[in-house]
């Protein structure tokens, strides 16, 4: 079956639309209740709270699809900021001649995915609009912050190392070869990062920054965290792991995996102390099989200064720069 705008139209084929897709795969208590909102138990104390719209294409890729995307997107941002993500809500765009099937799948997935990340999704809303069968989501998700975490940008400190949980990439390289129908075997790394955080606050590592490495990629990220904190950032080339795949793959199209979009890739910053145990932590979960540390944070140049160099492997210095212009649109 296709879409048409009668299923945005609150009447019958709306609630078909309902209860044969949505309700089906998303079914839990405070849904079910369909009331005009979500009533949700909240405790004292803060609260971490994400939005992100999805609109990759295609949206079914090999190692995902925009449902299992947007759960994770959502869920990583707020387990970046040390909390526990407890709940989600999602805003569905469809465009006319969207085939029900392909929605199906994508519920399930998102569900599916909602699931293993221990979050359930709370409220949500269609709407039906001409075009040519695409589909776009929106999602929000809230996490409750434990007592006495503080994870962020402005933490990290001189002396501290950064970790990537593994290699980058693989999700840029994947909707780029979809894109270009390049035949290859890259796989998007489309995850949730809740195994490491669980890891490493479940072993009382003091992580001072976390972020997904995303869209705009690492070299946009660590010079995000060297502003916010004032530091310097000095990334060692030969320790970033990318895989023999995208690694051929970026080479024959002049792309630099430091600026490439990934999607279940993190860093963690942490003391230089704790950055071996950390280490170890993260390369016992599935998603942090590869990590390894990439980089020291030490003092600026001079007061107020921030910057982030990469020391190439026959021994030069450069300046690692924020990505210029758009990477690649419509990645996630
Ligand atoms: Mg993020």
């Amino acid at each position: 079956m296709k879409i048409t705008m009668a299923h945005g139209s609150g009447g019958s084929s709306s609630k078909e639309l309902m209860s044969e897709i949505f309700g089906k795969h998303f079914s839990n208590d405070v849904l079910d209740k369909m009331e005009d909102a979500a009533v949700l138990k909240m405790t004292d104390g803060e609260i971490a709270m994400s939005t992100d719209s999805f609109v990759v294409t295609p949206v079914e890729f090999r190692g995902g699809d925009i449902g299992k995307l947007c759960v994770c997107g959502t869920v990583n941002d707020i387990l970046m900021m040390g909390a526990e993500p407890k709940y989600l809500t999602c805003g569905f765009i469809l465009e006319e001649g969207l085939d029900t099937d392909v929605l199906d799948r994508v519920v399930a997935s998102m569900a599916a995915q909602a699931r293993e990340a221990g979050v359930k999704i709370v409220a949500g809303d269609t709407k039906v609009v001409e075009g040519s069968g695409g589909l776009m989501i929106n999602t929000t998700g809230i996490g409750i912050i434990p007592e006495g975490r503080d994870v962020s940008a402005a933490n990290c400190k001189p002396g501290d190392k950064v970790i990537v949980s593994g290699t980058l990439g693989d999700h840029h390289a994947c909707i780029l070869s979809a894109r270009m129908e390049i035949e290859n075997e890259i796989k998007s790394d489309c995850g949730c990062l809740k195994d490491i955080t669980d890891a490493l606050f479940g072993e009382g590592i003091e992580v001072h920054t976390m972020r997904d490495v995303t869209r705009g990629g690492m070299g946009t990220i660590l010079n995000e965290i060297a502003d916010s904190a004032g530091c310097k950032i000095v990334v060692e080339e030969s320790a970033v792991p990318v895989s023999e795949a995208v690694k051929g793959f970026s080479g024959m199209l002049g792309l630099d995996p430091l600026y490439m979009g990934n999607e279940g890739k993190m860093i963690a910053i942490v003391p230089g102390d704790q950055a071996d145990k950390a280490l170890e932590l993260m390369r016992g979960t599935e998603h942090g099989k590869d990590a390894a540390i990439i980089a020291e944070v030490t003092e600026p140049e001079q007061a107020g200064g921030s910057a982030v160099h990469i020391k190439t492997p026959l021994g030069a210095t450069r300046v690692l720069d924020v990505l210029y212009g758009e990477g690649l649109p419509r990645i996630c």
